[in-house]
């Protein structure tokens, strides 16, 4: 055995010995290697993996493993470490823009040809799924032999029927498709050709045989029917040992940069079936975390964490809103252990508050600290976004500004308790996404964030104790051009895929990048994404909301 393949079955084997509760399957007619295209540590706390997971390998004519995109796992499954190529559907799960280089790099070290069009009857189907496929999936189309466009709980399954059905008839890769793009919420990208001007603006999309555009997301219309919670945990992801459960889809708070509230439409799940599913992780892990873009949002929330701390739980959660900190919550988390709490303000400006609509006041975020640090949670991460319409230095000052009272309040706190906690501030420069209120805007200009970040960078280092997180502006630029793409952009991301550079792959791009960055007119012209309505745009009749 080869190095190589000797450290990839070492890795294989200690990430897989480290998993409780994993009931690997050894055959069915049917095999699927879903695919996050990111690393095993951030794949893992992916709920998205663990839900499709665990339905796949419940069906009987199915089995399915996992594929990550570390240097070891690339390319084969983790299970088993069996080639990609070996398996009859490589499905992926998309959560990131900039993760999409990391598809075409997966079926480059698989050996299936990249695009959809150069494939035949002996390669794999090539699935894909999850929120940027619903947000916008042409910059991967020409990849993807078919998308599920919104929910896939259910979608899942009836594409599995159908390649089944697909296979046991010998039905040709072309009538595969065709079946395929016949179950609502499928889109076929090769059934559709876009059509550009003259001047190479994308003017329209050319209907092949397809069912016609746009192609309306799936909506799971009972979520209690569909659990999403961890189906094994382990160590070696970024909630260790947790967990993880999903409390509802969406948000009612509408920010208007936020994808979440504006792709998913917005309902939660019962608390009986979130207490039996949380009865479910005895013997799997003590801790439980609560998944929601908003816990605030949850009408249950305070029997649920009453339930958790009866039943022996700790709890963390992922997101909770400065202005709904409660004593109770508090008391939870300090009784689960956790020392930090995260906010995510994204703004300390009020005239970007009323902007971005996240109206997040300085006196409810102090007042969260202030409440916070009573319950001996003494250490806080600020989530800010630079780069904002109509943003001026003095807005990014007064993040500054914010950051000192917030230490101010943590060093009279520490007089007391003899414990000084660290504040992390982190930002990232905004990046406009399809189907918000905010999706034609421009992404900011490089100078003006580098001036930005200069001023945070000379603030924040007076201010003691205090780190500030960047995250890179040419990043944010690469995710923008994902976010917004037409199929022109599968080029860039061969490029990223193929191992250039980034600086040289984005100025082989060129001038292209900037039809994607500038601001997009507003009216008179095709947006990429206008090829699928997103669950939050259906007729929400019939579904339970609350
Ligand atoms: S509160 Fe958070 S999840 Fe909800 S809309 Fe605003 S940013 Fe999005």
């Amino acid at each position: 055995m080869g190095r190589r393949r000797s450290q990839a079955e070492q890795c294989r084997r200690s990430l897989l010995s480290a998993e409780r509760g994993l009931m690997p399957k050894r055959s069915a007619p049917l095999a699927v290697c879903l695919v996050f295209p990111n690393t095993y540590h951030t794949g893992m706390s992916n709920l998205a993996v663990h839900t499709l997971y665990g339905i796949l390998n419940t069906r009987t004519d199915c089995l399915c493993e996992r594929s990550f995109c570390d240097e070891h796992l690339l390319g084969s499954s983790l299970e088993t470490g069996s080639p990609l190529g070996a398996f009859h559907v490589i499905a992926f799960s998309i959560s990131f823009e900039l993760d999409y280089p990391n598809v075409p790099k997966t079926l480059l070290a698989a050996r299936v040809p990249l695009r959809a069009t150069e494939r035949n009857e002996s390669h794999p189907l090539i699935i894909a799924g999850g929120p940027c496929m619903f947000s916008n999936p042409e910059p991967l189309a020409d990849y993807i032999d078919a998308c599920v466009i919104g929910e896939g709980e259910e979608a899942i399954g009836e594409v599995m029927t159908v390649v089944s059905k697909a296979r046991e008839n010998a039905f040709s890769r072309t009538a595969t498709l065709r079946e395929l793009s016949q179950i609502p919420g499928v889109y076929v990208p090769s059934l559709y050709n876009p059509v550009y001007s003259a001047k190479g603006e994308l003017v329209g999309m050319e209907n092949r045989n397809g069912s016609g555009l746009p192609i309306t997301g799936r909506v799971v219309a009972d979520l209690d029917e569909y659990p999403c919670a961890s189906v094994l945990v382990t160590p070696n992801t970024e909630f260790a040992n947790m967990f993880l459960v999903e409390l509802g889809r969406g948000c009612r708070r509408n920010c208007r940069f936020c994808s979440a509230c504006h792709i998913y439409l917005r309902r939660n799940r019962s608390l009986d079936s979130l207490k039996n599913r949380i009865l479910s992780a005895r013997g799997l892990s003590n801790t439980v975390g609560l998944v929601t873009s908003d816990l605030s949002d949850y009408p249950q929330r305070d029997e649920l964490l009453a339930f958790l701390l009866n039943t022996g739980f700790g709890f963390s959660v992922s997101s909770v809103r400065a202005d709904f900190i409660t004593e109770d919550l508090l008391a939870g988390m300090q009784a689960s252990g956790q020392r930090t709490l995260t906010l995510a303000p994204e703004t300390a400006s009020a005239k970007l508050r009323v902007l971005t609509g996240k109206r997040i006041t300085a006196e409810a975020l102090l007042s969260a600290v202030d409440l916070a640090l009573n319950h001996s949670i003494i250490n806080f991460r600020l989530y800010f976004m630079i780069g904002l319409p109509g943003e001026e230095d003095d807005d990014v000052e007064a993040i500054v500004e914010l950051a000192k009272l917030v230490r101010l309040r943590m060093r009279r706190a520490a007089k007391r308790s003899r414990k000084m906690g660290r504040l992390t501030v982190c930002t990232a420069p905004f990046v406009p996404k399809p189907f918000t209120p905010l999706e034609s805007v421009a992404f900011a200009d490089a100078a003006v964030l580098s001036r930005r970040i200069k001023l945070l960078r000379r603030g924040l280092a007076r201010v003691a104790n205090t780190r500030l997180t960047l995250e890179s502006p040419r990043m944010a630029r690469l995710q923008c051009v994902f976010a917004r793409g037409d199929r022109t952009v599968a080029a860039l991301i061969e490029m990223i895929a193929r191992g250039q550079s980034l600086a040289q792959a984005m100025r082989e791009f060129g001038d292209k990048l900037k039809t994607y960055t500038d601001a997009q007119a507003e009216s008179g012209c095709v947006r990429p994404w206008q090829s699928i309505t997103p669950p939050a745009a259906q007729n929400n009749k019939g579904l339970r909301k609350d």
